[in-house]
């Protein structure tokens, strides 16, 4: 059977208006949880999410779902802490099953300096509410069986961070759990609705113009991943943000259980088991910025060869799928959950590589900020103008894979 079919979304798809109270741009994870969290926070479902293909058709439905805290700068931790809360009660809160499934994360240091570095994030997380120890090799090895730890000689494991809250979701059905929450508390969401310029006036956000005609409402979150430079342009707002593809790819079923997800912090590669069964591994974003979806053979060659120093067994499997997104990549390596310098006008961006475990705890915040105009503490310090106050957010040595 196919795995979705029983689970019966129900949405509830409206005729456009002309005026709404809010225009979300982007009908991705973030677009579709500030509808949402609008509608079930706040009472506020006049509420229209516009999106150019279809829900989950961008990042939030090609990504690689782990969900985690364990950051390295205290103000990550607390907001990605608030996410990964929200991701273990998200099945009972929509009552739609997303596949959540914890299965602990370790992060592997091959140098001294990453050793130390593991460490100090053990405290900070731990500290925090982000509980995250450290762990030796031989314990790494008892967490993964499958791992060689010397590297094949070439990449010794000398230690890590182990963080058992580390978990996946299945993507598709986030989405969908999220579309048809705020569907059915009266949100539209227009799929194939492509926004292609802003309509501004005194510095006011009035509206959108689309592929169908003009929409108008006070309020606009910009929420369009990779995109986002694009809708920047358009209110004349220079963002900080450069788009690079990030490619992923998936094997044959592997029969034997892989329990955790494993990422290497010197090697750029991260490893897990899907609920199918297949091994999936992804690696550092590409280094050419560009908007191209297209997945290429020189990333499977070079991801392959290093997950395999690390994991003989995968020599033994087959690759099935690749794909790729776009990643909106900002230049702190954090993001940005901000009004703008346009009146009525919100951006949610920089999610880059690491915006899927984001997806509650941005669109709680975003909803709290449009219905209110007040900046929740929790997103503060991750506003655009941080760029202007010389208070960037830089955390490279946890955004994964860089
Ligand atoms: C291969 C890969 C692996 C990843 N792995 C992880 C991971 O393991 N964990 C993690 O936390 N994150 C991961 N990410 C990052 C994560 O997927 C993204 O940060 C997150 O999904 C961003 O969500 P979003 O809603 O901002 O953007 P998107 O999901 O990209 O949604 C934006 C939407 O806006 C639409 N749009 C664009 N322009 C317009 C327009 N003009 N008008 C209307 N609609 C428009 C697009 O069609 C798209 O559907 C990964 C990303 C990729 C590509």
């Amino acid at each position: 059977m196919n795995e979705f079919v029983e689970a019966k979304v129900d949405f509830k798809w409206q005729e456009p208006k002309k005026t709404y109270d809010v225009i979300i741009i982007g009908g991705g994870g973030h677009g579709l949880a500030a509808a949402y969290f609008l509608a079930t926070r706040h009472g506020i479902t006049d509420v229209a999410v516009l999106e150019r293909k279809y829900i989950g058709g961008g990042n939030s439905g090609r990504n690689t779902t782990v969900i985690r805290a364990n950051y390295g700068i205290p103000e990550s931790v607390r907001f990605y802490k608030r996410s990964v809360d929200l991701y273990f009660q998200l099945e009972e809160e929509t009552d739609r099953w997303i596949m959540h499934k914890q299965k602990g994360l370790v992060w592997l240091a091959h140098s001294e300096a990453h050793v130390r570095q593991e460490k100090a994030r053990a405290e900070l997380n731990t500290a925090l509410g982000a509980e995250t120890s450290y762990v030796t090799p031989s314990e790494i090895k008892e967490i993964c069986p499958q791992i060689d730890i010397t590297g094949s000689g070439q990449w010794p494991v000398l230690g890590g961070s182990y963080h058992p809250a580390g978990s996946t979701a299945r993507h598709d059905r986030v989405n969908w759990a999220l579309a048809e929450g705020a569907m059915k508390r009266g949100a539209h969401i227009h799929q194939r609705t492509e926004v292609q310029d802003l309509i501004i006036e005194n510095n006011q956000i009035k509206g959108v113009v689309t592929n169908h005609g003009k929409m108008y409402a006070n309020k606009v979150l910009c929420a369009v991943g990779g995109h986002v430079t694009s809708i920047g342009d358009m209110a004349g707002l220079r963002l900080p943000i450069r788009t690079h593809p990030l490619q992923a790819y998936v094997t044959n079923h592997y029969a034997q259980s892989f329990g955790p997800i494993i990422s290497s912090t010197s090697l750029y590669f991260y490893i897990s088991q899907t609920a199918r069964g297949e091994i999936l591994l992804g690696a550092e974003i590409d280094k050419q910025p560009s908007y191209s979806y297209r997945s290429g053979y020189h990333f499977l060659q070079t991801c392959s060869f290093r997950a395999m120093t690390m994991f003989p067994f995968l020599r033994d499997l087959r690759i099935n799928r690749q794909w790729g997104g776009v990643c909106d990549m900002s230049a702190d390596y954090s993001p940005i959950m901000s009004k703008t310098e346009i009146d009525g006008f919100y951006i949610t961006s920089g999610w880059g590589t690491w915006g899927f475990k984001a997806i509650p705890a941005s669109g709680e915040s975003m909803a709290a900020l449009i219905a209110t105009d007040e900046t929740p503490d929790l997103i503060a310090p991750f506003s655009l103008d941080r760029f202007k106050r010389d208070r960037t957010m830089a955390d490279r040595g946890s955004a994964g894979t860089h």
